[in-house]
């Protein structure tokens, strides 16, 4: 069978293969899929980067402060 379903991203509106080679894994949708192409989700995330730094900066202090309990 080669009539692959197509996925809308709602993103940059462009009609893509409905597989996880172009979406993300997405469970609690209906189709398992995300609403956005990966490219789109990419993009995303990247736009995020204020809120990542934030959170790779907790990080490191809980590693860090791990790792000095663990030296203890
Ligand atoms: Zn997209």
């Amino acid at each position: 069978m080669s009539t692959a379903a197509l996925k809308h991203c709602y993103e940059c509106r462009e009609d893509w293969p409905a597989d996880t080679e172009f979406f993300h894994r997405e469970s609690r949708n209906t189709d398992g899929l995300a609403h956005l192409c990966k490219a789109c989700r990419k993009q995303a995330a990247t736009t995020y980067k204020p809120k990542n730094h934030i959170t790779d900066s907790l990080q490191s202090l809980l590693t860090g402060l791990l790792h000095q309990g663990a030296r203890a």
